[in-house]
């Protein structure tokens, strides 16, 4: 009797080992949110940022450094160069590169449509651009990004509204979507935009820094179903405002 109650117990304990494993073990593994529209990915043995901001510390760690639009939250090249290390690429439209072409040995000056191979993490640019506002013209090229590593399919939408382009992005694992309305995507919006891509999971950003709540990501969350949703708490936290 004994030992069929200890083999119960011993049951119970694996499967929640298990079940926590799990959890671990989703295609948001390797990824953190370090505020804003900030990343660090981590996966099959390379280390990728996107638009690196307001960085609590300088782990100097990046392989590759993506950059969406040169707008100062998303190009800040004081925490590019916290991230950066002497073999790391850096990726961005034109605008975005002229301020570091002389601290980092390697970039890459991309455009929409073009994609790079590099040792491992393979990179596509793909269209950001606002539809019904004025702060990110099509015309100016900016860039999201679809990053490859091992098998996974990550997508940073950069500052964009619903663009018809969300219909050709291919096996997405997870898609980082802003949320926050006024310069990018509403909630809503970015619901119908996680609806186009269909990831296996979404990810809201943007919010909490400059514009956007935490009831923008809930909001989000709420509207995605049946898509999963992960709401993650920055890793990096931001510094008080500037009063400009
Ligand atoms: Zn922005």
């Amino acid at each position: 009797m004994l030992k069929r109650a200890f083999f119960f117990l011993a049951a119970a304990a694996l499967l929640s080992v298990w079940q926590v494993g799990c959890v671990d073990a989703g295609p948001e593994k390797g990824i953190e949110w370090l505020g804003h529209a900030s990343f660090r990915i981590e996966k099959a043995k390379k280390v990728v940022y996107i638009d690196p901001w307001r960085l609590a510390s300088e782990p100097h760690d990046a392989d590759v450094i993506l950059i969406t639009h040169s707008h100062f939250d998303h190009l800040s090249v004081e925490d590019v160069l916290k991230v950066a290390k002497p073999s790391t690429v850096l990726v961005g439209p034109p605008d975005c590169i002229q301020d570091l072409a002389e601290s980092i040995a390697t970039v890459r000056r991309v455009k929409p449509g073009e994609s790079l191979e590099l040792d491992g993490v393979t990179v596509e640019v793909v269209p950001a651009y606002n539809t019904n506002k004025m702060h990110h013209p099509k015309s100016k090229n900016w860039a999201g990004y679809v990053v490859e590593m091992g098998k996974e399919r990550v997508y940073h939408a950069g500052d964009t509204d619903v663009i018809p382009e969300m219909r050709e992005l291919e096996n997405i694992d997870v898609a980082l979507l802003p949320v926050s309305g006024t310069y990018c995507m509403t909630a809503e919006e970015a619901a119908t935009a996680a609806a186009l891509i269909n990831p296996k999971m979404a990810i809201p950003m943007h919010y909490g820094s400059l514009v956007g709540t935490e009831r923008d990501a809930e909001r989000f969350k709420e509207r995605c179903q049946p898509i999963p949703v992960r709401i993650f708490s920055p890793t990096s936290e931001p510094q008080p405002e500037a009063s400009s």
